[in-house]
């Protein structure tokens, strides 16, 4: 992993790009009027917002990575059908002109002081805060874990240093388990753990090998997806192609040297299951950043703690949120992110004005669930986990347009439209496909 970690300070990219823009250390300028902690999905779209609304220069971004990713492609790039390289760019090309770029590591926020330190021993004041930090992976909580990747037949499409791995061990499988995990934890994106079982079963199918193959899905989720809707479609899949669903089933241990992936059951406790794989594919344990769980800005679980419907923070006024960091009760996505940038971007641009906020944020999410290399179910909805459909037409059903949606479109729309901050969710389509009515 250390390996892996050290290849991607070189990605070629970067070089050429980091020689292009000019970014500092904290030292530079000690004070912003808008501060904005992490520059991917949410901090890159909300320091463009920014910008349109004070000026480039009364905003800065804190954000260490040389690299943006494009997340959402890897369930593609684990099945082969996109290329790694398309899933990122470098970060100097992604933020807005003439917005800082602070290049370090937020170390702690003191909300009571306005101020940030980061890693390099510097401290940045701030008038208004914005956090985007998202959350953090914990492939350690599972034991065996990061170093059982070096093993092959192996992989993890949650993080750039695995996702090919995916890719390696379902062309090498040969005959036996196949296995999909889903933690025990809030994750991001809670369709991509078996997005990637539907690619591998289709897979290998096309390559003839899935008669040699048991397909089992494990996941500590009693229920197969959240939002019935869609999770009646999902288990018409999964028992039309042979798929094995095993629910309340938490990954605890890899033995990668053996094959083998050990499972509690979540309603016996103490009960464990091996189950030896040709094919693991890993969701990690998630949670919240610790730059946040250890400030005065958690909840009590360690989430940023906003009001669900403005994005402010409950206790500092001047203080915001968006995205995976929050505490906001629907699931963590990119499209949750858009629908929340143009709500917070309403929100700030009141307080500056010392009015009211005025735009509620409805909860709106939105889940690709990708079942096989040309078809895609379409999960939208809201708080109240109802479906929030965009399209006119029944979004339950397997559809080859939203497949291109997903996998061509979905990427434009996200590096030249949200990032830019000029995408704020599908809401006015939904609104003029449903003829105002929805
Ligand atoms: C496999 C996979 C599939 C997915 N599929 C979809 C999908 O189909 N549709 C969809 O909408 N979403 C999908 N997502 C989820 C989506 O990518 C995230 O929900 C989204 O990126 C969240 O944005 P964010 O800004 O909150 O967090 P991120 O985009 O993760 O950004 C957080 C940023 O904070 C930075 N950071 C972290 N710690 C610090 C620190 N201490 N100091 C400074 N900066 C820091 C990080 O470097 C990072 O740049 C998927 C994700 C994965 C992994």
């Amino acid at each position: 992993m250390a390996a892996l970690h050290h290849l991607r300070q070189y990605h070629p990219l970067c070089i050429a790009v980091s020689k292009l823009h000019t970014s500092s250390h904290a030292s530079a300028k000690q004070h912003y009027k808008m501060l904005v902690l992490g520059g991917g999905s949410g901090g890159i779209t909300m320091s463009a917002r920014m910008k349109r609304l004070m000026g480039a220069e009364n905003v800065a971004v804190v954000e260490p990575s040389e690299v943006h990713y494009y997340q959402p492609l890897w369930t593609l790039v684990g099945a082969g059908a996109k290329s790694v390289a398309l899933s990122s760019r470098p970060t100097a090309s992604v933020i807005p002109s003439g917005v800082k770029w602070v290049k370090s590591k937020v170390q702690e926020v003191n909300p009571d002081k306005n101020t940030v330190y980061t890693d390099d021993g510097s401290q940045i004041s701030y008038e208004y805060l914005i956090v985007a930090l998202g959350l953090q992976l914990h492939y350690e909580k599972i034991k065996g874990l990061p170093e059982g990747f070096e093993h092959p037949k192996i992989g993890s499409n949650y993080s750039f240093e695995t996702v090919e791995k995916t890719w390696k061990a379902l062309q090498n499988f040969k005959e036996g388990n196949a296995v999909f995990t889903f933690p025990n934890t809030p994750v991001k994106c809670a369709g991509a753990p078996q997005k990637i079982m539907y690619l591998s079963d289709a897979f290998l199918r096309k390559t003839g090998r899935r008669a040699q193959a048991k397909v089992i899905y494990n996941t500590s989720l009693p229920v197969l997806f959240g939002i019935k809707k869609y999770a009646d479609s999902l288990w018409d899949i999964v028992k039309r192609r042979d798929l094995q669903v095993n629910l309340r089933q938490n990954l605890i241990e890899v033995r990668a040297d053996k094959k083998e992936a050990v499972f509690e059951n979540l309603d016996k406790p103490g009960e464990t299951k091996v189950i030896e794989y040709e094919m693991l594919h890993v969701t990690p344990p998630m949670g919240p950043t610790l730059v946040i769980k250890g400030s005065a800005l958690a909840d009590e679980a360690g989430w940023l703690d906003v009001d669900k419907e403005t994005l402010q923070h409950k206790r500092y006024p001047n203080v915001f949120g968006i995205g995976d960091c929050t505490n906001l009760p629907t699931a963590k996505t990119a499209a949750a992110v858009a629908a929340q940038s143009a709500v917070l971007h309403r929100t700030i641009s009141k307080i500056l004005k010392n009015e009211k906020p005025d735009k509620k944020y409805d909860g709106y999410t939105s889940c690709p669930l990708v079942t096989s290399y040309s078809t895609v179910i379409l999960a939208e909805y809201d708080y109240n986990a109802e479906p929030l459909e965009t399209f006119p037409i029944n979004q339950a059903k397997e559809s080859r347009i939203m497949y291109h949606m997903k996998a061509d479109i979905m990427p434009q729309l996200y590096w030249h439209g949200l990032l830019r901050g000029l995408w704020g969710g599908p809401g006015p389509y939904r609104k003029l496909f449903h003829l105002g009515m929805k």
